[in-house]
């Protein structure tokens, strides 16, 4: 790659972007549309079709019709992981157009979301494995019964998904929703439409029969809330933040649909006095200016042990100030421009806060030679109380707060004080002390000496406020499925006689 000194828009952008239903792009019934930002201009650039509950409904009864009449959710296990496997290909192959064109929608940089469109495709390939290496439960007691589990797929399946990675996260449902024999329509964020618009044309090309994948663009209140509430929709896979997840739960409650949630997160990174300072800076550098910190699992909130506090600070706040704020587009890029104006204005806000909360050691407002865009230089607050917003809300931004601790006691009780449970992150070369506290910390996944790694048959999920459910491996297919258990008589089991009592 070369380096991108200018802001050119990718070649080949559709006209519009519209919605895909029934294996047709159509708009929407009424008409209407709204503008997608460009987050380095912040100028319009182009329009998406505002989907309602005339364009939900269509999407619906498309996917459902293919759910009952169509050949997808009949046709094998294997024979579906070869269409998986041909869509994971296809998204291999245009890795660089995908990226392009995602961090031209979303500010992520170029190479950060190059990584995501290969992850993406990993997702696909990896769900095409898993459903062919399934092994439904059988059970026997010889000469008596025999019991099987017949795993089913439930439906239509609505996906409600953000804008950070969107590509990506729309990836980790779609691959076990359809793999599972489901038929789907996604809601993708209406801040970052343009990648999900080129599932469509990936599909097409891999063979997934009309009807399985449908596409509702528009506003959550409005595209967003229909599907939520449609009564043939029965399973909502939703990420996003905690307060839609809390509206989504209500919403969802009549009809008893099977939900799935991945909310918001405030993860903890502890340092510990004799874990390595080097690796551990690097890497809560790495953990939360990556992705522009609009990262779910970002370490937002690092504490560190009074003993190498002092130093940690020094060193971390140095290294933060020198990472490199640019275009999205240049490959030199370590945080690009956050996603929409609305957005830059929220985290700015905190930066704001931050001045009286905390002690500001490195950034605190634009970046020297930005003046348009929303670029954020990556902030550093320090000496922060626990009961500062900025040590409790979540910012989805290159900013974070340090703070530090005398005891591991502390630092738990720290760890824990915040409505979120998604991540934690643990330095420390004691092995006793890192299984200790892993224990004992609210998270969902815990880290110990690493950044967020993960193998994708690892359950992902938080706890608290953090989410409902987790997603990966087996816990996808689970979700996606119903298991219906089928036990047969095998001729020695008495079955006991109402009403032929003399
Ligand atoms: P958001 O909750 O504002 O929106 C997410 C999606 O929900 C969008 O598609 C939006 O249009 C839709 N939506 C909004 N209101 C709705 C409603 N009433 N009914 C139905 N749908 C509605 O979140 P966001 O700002 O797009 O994303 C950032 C948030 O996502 C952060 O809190 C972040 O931590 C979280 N996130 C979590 C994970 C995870 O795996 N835990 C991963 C990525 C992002």
């Amino acid at each position: 790659m070369t380096a991108n000194t200018e802001h050119a828009r990718p070649a080949d952008l559709p006209e519009a972007i519209r919605h895909y239903i029934g294996g047709r792009h159509v708009d929407s019934a009424d008409g209407d549309t709204f503008d997608v930002i460009d987050p380095v201009t912040n100028e319009p650039y182009i329009r998406a079709a505002s989907g309602k509950q005339a364009d939900v409904a269509a999407a619906v009864a498309a996917a459902r019709t293919a759910f009952e009449e169509g050949p997808w959710p009949r046709m094998l296990p294997r024979e579906r992981s070869r269409i998986l496997q041909r869509i994971a290909d296809i998204v291999e192959t245009r890795g660089d157009r995908l990226a392009e064109m995602e961090s031209y929608d979303s500010g992520l940089p170029i190479t950060q979301a190059l990584g995501q469109a290969r992850r993406a495709a990993e997702n696909f390939r990896f769900f095409a494995d898993l459903i062919v290496a399934q092994v439904d439960d059988a059970y026997k007691v010889p000469g008596r019964q025999a019991n099987y589990v017949n795993r089913k797929p439930i439906g239509v399946a609505g996906l409600i998904t953000p804008w950070n990675t969107p590509f990506m996260l729309e990836s980790w449902k779609l691959a076990p929703a359809i793999a599972t024999g489901n038929t789907v329509v996604l809601k993708p964020a209406e801040f970052t439409p343009l990648s999900a618009s080129l599932w469509a044309g990936i599909f097409e090309e891999a063979g997934l029969p009309e009807g399985v994948f449908n596409l509702v663009n528009g506003l959550g209140e409005t595209a967003g809330d229909a599907l939520v509430k449609h009564p043939d929709v029965p399973l909502i896979s939703f990420t996003g933040e905690s307060s839609t997840g809390q509206l989504i739960f209500g919403n969802a409650a009549p009809h008893l649909k099977g939900l799935s949630m991945e909310l918001g997160g405030k993860s903890p990174a502890v340092v510990f006095d004799d874990a390595d300072l080097e690796t551990a800076i690097d890497a809560t550098i790495f953990g939360v200016f990556s992705l522009n910190g609009e990262r779910c699992t970002a370490g937002s909130r690092i504490l560190v042990q009074r003993g190498v506090y002092d130093e940690f600070v020094e060193r971390y706040s140095a290294q933060a100030s020198r990472v490199r704020v640019g275009l999205p587009s240049d490959p030199r890029t370590e945080v690009g421009a956050l996603v929409h104006p609305e957005h830059y204005e929220k985290v700015m806000s905190y930066v704001e806060l931050g001045k009286q909360e905390g002690r500001l050691t490195a950034g605190g407002g634009r970046p020297e030679g930005f003046e348009t865009g929303n670029f954020v230089a990556p902030t550093v607050f320090v000496d922060v109380p626990r009961d500062a917003r900025i040590f409790q809300e979540e910012i989805f931004g290159p900013v974070v707060a340090i703070t530090p601790f005398d005891t591991d006691e502390e630092a738990l009780e720290l760890a824990n004080d915040t409505k979120y449970g998604l991540a934690a992150y643990i330095w420390t070369n004691d092995l006793r002390r890192a299984h200790n506290f892993s224990q004992e910390v609210q998270a969902g996944m815990v880290w110990l000496n690493s950044n967020n790694v993960r193998d994708l048959r690892t359950p992902f999920g938080g706890v608290k406020a953090s989410g409902l459910g987790h997603e990966g491996g087996y816990r996808s297919i689970d979700f996606y499925t119903d298991q219906q258990a089928v036990h047969i008589n095998l001729g020695e089991v008495h079955n006991p006689v109402f009403g032929k009592a003399d």
